[in-house]
């Protein structure tokens, strides 16, 4: 144990994810040796970031602007939408370039365990998308894993009357991890060798 504010330093960063008891006072030790100048920089982004970026209105993706910048962008293809678990998984497709669509993101996977249904994703948002018959291709893709997978049956059902195209990734994705991990050539393959989902 350290003395107050180290400690309180410690205690925050080892709340952080992927971030360990050693590896929190690692940073606390990087931090406090460093240039006042980095340490203010690193401060003032946190702080702007929290001011700055705020959720897409339609597909809540990050966004500075109401809308985020695919949603804005007029080239996308307006007829294929990729369902996803979190926005870093718009990050980990856009990287493969295999997909000229636009997204939609959950805010999460389903996880009766954890308390998390459909009512605390963003599933009812998605309906009113596709009401009007531009989307003709939903993909579903969401992490391999068990909550993804209960995810994407459950959207599967909840979209089949609707008559649209509704497709999951190829399998290949290494089973039980998260989506962003996959490799771009691992995840570009996926999504070129989608499936129906029905
Ligand atoms: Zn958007």
């Amino acid at each position: 144990m350290y003395e107050g504010v180290v400690q309180d330093l410690i205690d925050e960063l080892g709340r952080l994810p992927g971030v360990g008891p050693k590896s929190a006072q690692r940073i606390a030790f990087h931090l406090l040796q460093a240039e006042p100048v980095d340490v203010r920089r690193l401060a003032d982004v946190l702080i702007e970031v929290k001011a700055r970026v705020k959720f897409c209105s339609v597909c809540f993706n990050v966004s500075e602007d109401e809308q985020c910048r695919i949603c804005r962008d007029e080239r996308r293809d307006p007829s294929v939408l990729c369902v996803v678990e979190e926005y870093k998984d718009v990050v980990a497709i856009e990287r493969t370039r295999e997909f000229r669509g636009r997204y939609h993101v959950l805010g999460g996977a389903i996880s009766p365990i954890d308390g998390i249904g459909p009512d605390q994703l963003h599933v009812k948002e998605l309906m009113p998308r596709l009401a009007d018959g531009t989307v003709t291709e939903v993909i579903l893709a969401t992490d391999p894993n068990l909550e993804g997978e209960a995810t994407a049956t459950y959207l599967t059902r909840l979209l089949a009357p609707m008559g649209l195209r509704v497709t999951r990734l190829a399998s290949g994705l290494p089973v039980g991890g998260d989506l962003e991990y996959a490799d771009e050539v691992t995840l570009g393959r996926a999504f070129a060798g989608r499936r129906s989902a029905q």
